[in-house]
């Protein structure tokens, strides 16, 4: 049988029909029909797949905006023509926050918290408890709250804002360099920090009964291990989840950006404790992920954040592939 099938026959027919009678009705144009007013928001975002034998989703908070002249160690000109090149715009760039929550059967764990209710970087963060409750998952359900550093838009949904914890029965684990640099008094006093460590110290110092400081290479929770990756903050952390024969690596902000950082890894973040160290962290892993060839979740990179890594020239390609991951 090689014939066209009679329902997509008819269903084409019908849609043409339809067309030429709304063409020749002036639909565009007839000023008698109601105007929809603009609604200006966007849902509440998730993105849910098979890992081995967990279920993992991730969960946005929405995006957060910086200008381009965030990346420095290279000329501006080149950031923006590498921009450019891949038809981005070339003035602000544009960071999702992927939030992972991986139900292993045992427990329930997020990685990263989002910005919370501040409008750090433009209007469209601030959604991880809708889109939570859009995905289906209450917060109360969430047994562990895996923070891989203690910046803002990674930390600043630990708390809702009158103080009262948005994960009441979370165990919340964190590396002891990043709990200590970012909850530091004496910081206090300096005014490029002062924002960031009055933050962190208004997320974490009221839960500090309930934080567990993991350490580099410890498998801290049933197929979570930590991998230190400084450089970003003194203790930044990424995390190698293994499920069946399943691996996923959750990279935190190893690397923000899948072109800038990709292409040219030795560029460098200016929100970096030590950009140095940062260029080495995220050189070594991306050259593990692509001898490997492992998955990963990068919390910036473009919804849902799902891709591999590969060698190219002196940098890395990024191949989002989130569709072999599907449930
Ligand atoms: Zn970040």
């Amino acid at each position: 049988m090689t014939q066209t099938h009679p329902h997509s026959l008819s269903r084409r027919a019908m849609l043409l029909a339809t067309t030429m009678a709304a063409a020749s009705l002036g639909w565009a144009s007839n000023s008698t029909w109601a105007k929809a007013p603009r609604i200006n928001t966007q849902g509440p975002y998730f993105y849910r797949f098979a890992f081995g034998g967990a279920e993992a989703t991730v969960v946005s908070d929405g995006p957060v905006v910086l200008p381009a002249t965030t990346f420095v160690g290279v000329p501006h000109e080149e950031v923006q023509r590498m921009l450019a090149r891949s038809f981005l715009p070339t003035d602000n760039v544009v960071f999702e926050q992927n939030i992972l929550v991986l139900n292993t059967g045992d427990k329930l764990v997020m990685f990263d918290t989002g910005l919370g209710s501040m409008k750090l970087f433009g209007p469209g963060s601030g959604r991880m408890l809708n889109s939570l409750k859009q995905a289906g998952i209450d917060p109360k359900d969430i047994d562990a709250v895996v923070l891989s550093h203690a910046h803002p838009d990674h930390v600043w949904g630990v708390m809702a804002d009158d103080g009262s914890p948005n994960f009441p029965n979370a165990q919340i684990y964190i590396s002891q360099a990043d709990y200590e640099f970012w909850t530091d008094e004496a910081k206090l006093s300096n005014k490029d920090l002062k924002a960031l460590i009055e933050g962190a110290r208004r997320h974490l110092l009221p839960n500090r009964s309930r934080i567990i400081f993991f350490k580099d290479g410890q498998e801290f929770l049933p197929g979570v291990q930590a991998m230190a990756t400084p450089g970003h903050t003194v203790g930044h952390a990424m995390f190698m989840l293994s499920s069946g024969d399943k691996t996923l690596a959750v990279l935190g902000d190893t690397t923000h950006h899948p072109v800038l950082l990709f292409e040219n890894p030795r560029m460098e973040f200016i929100y970096d404790t030590d950009p140095k160290q940062s260029v080495q962290s995220r050189v070594r892993v991306l050259e593990m992920l692509a001898a490997k060839r492992i998955p990963f979740l990068g919390y910036h990179f473009p919804w849902p954040g799902i891709g591999f890594a590969s060698k190219h020239g002196d940098g890395f390609r990024y191949h989002p592939q989130p569709m072999q991951m599907l449930l």
